[in-house]
């Protein structure tokens, strides 16, 4: 089940709220602690508004909640709420004592979530504590601050280990929990939680919309193949946007997600776990992926750079889908031999495929970059010319410019890496950067009439390829990228 928490400080604004996302949800919490106090009083009316359970919290600052006041009074009204039976689950943390109204509750039918809050993430006790919730008839919830990678692998482990109970509800908080709320089937978690705001807080609670219909969690089951995409950052990629609506396109039971991984060890460890069939790789993992690989393909080889991985015969694959991503767009220009000599912007990660797709072209190539050793390194490997970044105006001859660097990118969007380059009319100018799509880099070369590619075109060909690769299926034509 998938549960709206109300945000909203009026029951009129939180019953909005429900019907925007009615379709998405199967139930909501109703967060007594962010309404106006007049308000509060109205709550009881609030389950009569809506056709949808309702789970009544009432959440101190300890938790994570807005409620400051005196305990005494918080239980008061939240007893005074649950006691008039209209709600059909209520959140109670796991250290208040309330034996007998407890008793009346279960006596009318309803269901107590007994909840729990590491915001320190020690784990302690997690498993004697959910055990202990659960011999008592209650759900247990369980919500732990996730700091990385290992404590999303923690909790994978502590699910296995809690199988047997089949109504808990267990959280990872923070963008690296994220794993955590979009396999909440998976762990085996009763129900998840979701929001109405556009963006993703800091605790990682997503909009309703995109968990139900970009990442449709509430169809995963035990035969659902999990996919993902590795780095840090992670959240701003578009690829689960390319992948998902792919799946569901041709109905391959498949979820793609994001993973934010600092200890790339650690997330092979859980991807052999909980079973990943491929994911792709980003910043700053291209490279650090590979000593974990048993098999590389020649792009991998030569480029020393892996950003996609699949499982293949008990072993993990690499390939670099950037390199004939990258091609791709420029196949006709470069087939014509209308593009002979490159001016190539950045030595990073994606610089290396760049650079060697085009010497697959024969091409004359010029690395510009801020760290003039790293541009040399690339351009020795590789019989290339080399310089500083602030050099690159003095290379106007070229046939094609390829930014390379980060620059540029969102939310930088005014940034660009060249100031003062004199674009000219019969260039084609490259910009790898997708988000925006038009950056302030393409937007002054179009300004000089010359031809622009967009770095989304070379995400979407990198990401079909990848499709293919996870799952044996071209992309499908009809799929819609999901914004
Ligand atoms: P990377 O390995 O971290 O390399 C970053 C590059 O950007 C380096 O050359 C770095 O120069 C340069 N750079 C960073 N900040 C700079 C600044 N303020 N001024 C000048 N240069 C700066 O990253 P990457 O994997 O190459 O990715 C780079 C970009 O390509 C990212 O925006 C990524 O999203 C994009 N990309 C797009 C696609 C696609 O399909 N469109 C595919 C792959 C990557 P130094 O060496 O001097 O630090």
């Amino acid at each position: 089940m998938l549960c709206l928490t109300s945000s909203k400080n009026t029951i009129n604004e939180v019953v909005k709220e429900v019907n925007q996302y009615r379709k998405n949800i199967d139930l909501v919490e109703l967060r007594i602690d962010l309404l106006k106090e007049e308000e509060k009083l109205k709550a009881q009316e609030f389950p009569a508004l809506i056709d949808l359970p309702v789970i009544l919290t009432y959440r101190r600052k300890s938790d994570g909640g807005a409620y400051t006041g005196s305990e005494k009074s918080r239980l008061k009204l939240f007893k005074s709420l649950a006691l008039s039976y209209k709600f059909a689950y209520v959140d109670i943390e796991e250290d208040v004592k309330t034996s007998t109204f407890d008793k009346e509750l279960r006596e009318k039918g309803v269901r107590i979530i007994r909840s729990y809050h590491d915001f320190e993430d020690n784990q302690k006790d997690l498993i004697s504590k959910i055990n202990r919730i659960a011999n008592k008839g209650d759900i247990p919830k369980i919500a732990i601050m996730t700091r990385n990678i290992f404590d999303v692998y923690q909790i994978f482990l502590a699910a296995e280990q809690l199988e047997h109970i089949k109504e808990k509800i267990i959280v990872g908080m923070s963008q690296a929990g994220i794993p955590t709320r979009l396999l909440y089937k998976k762990i085996g978690s009763l129900l998840m939680y979701c929001s109405s705001d556009e963006k993703i807080n800091d605790l990682g609670h997503l909009n309703a919309r995109i968990m139900d219909e970009l990442y449709r969690v509430r169809e995963v089951n035990e035969n659902t193949k999990i996919y993902g995409i590795i780095g840090d950052p992670v959240m701003h990629s578009l690829s689960p946007s390319i992948h998902n609506p792919g799946f569901k396109q041709i109905r391959f039971n498949a979820i793609y997600i994001p993973f934010l991984v600092d200890n790339i060890n650690i997330f092979f460890k859980l991807a052999e776990r909980i079973k990943i069939f491929g994911f792709s790789v980003t910043v700053p993992h291209k490279r650090s992926v590979i000593p974990f690989l048993g098999l590389i393909n020649r792009e991998v080889k030569l480029i020393g750079s892996c950003n996609t991985v699949i499982r293949s015969r008990n072993q993990w694959k690499g390939i670099n889908t950037d390199y004939y991503g990258f091609l791709d767009p420029l196949k006709e220009d470069l087939d014509n031999q209308k593009i002979k000599k490159v001016l190539i912007i950045g030595a990073g990660g994606a610089a290396r495929a760049v650079v060697w797709a085009l010497k697959s072209y024969n091409c004359k190539l010029i690395i510009v970059n801020r760290n003039e050793e790293k541009a040399k390194a690339l351009a020795n490997e590789t019989m290339s010319s080399y310089d500083k970044l602030s050099r690159a105006s003095s290379y106007a001859d070229v046939d094609m410019i390829v930014q390379t660097t980060s620059v540029g990118m969102m939310p930088n969007i005014k940034e660009t890496p060249l100031k003062d380059y004199n674009f000219k009319e019969n260039q084609i100018v490259y910009d790898l950067v997708y988000t925006p799509k038009l950056t302030t880099f393409l937007l002054d070369a179009k300004s000089k009439g010359c031809k622009l590619i967009y770095g989304w075109d070379m995400l979407y060909k990198q990401g079909k390829l990848q499709f293919e690769a996870f799952t044996g299926y071209h992309y499908p034509k009809s799929a819609e990228i999901f914004v």
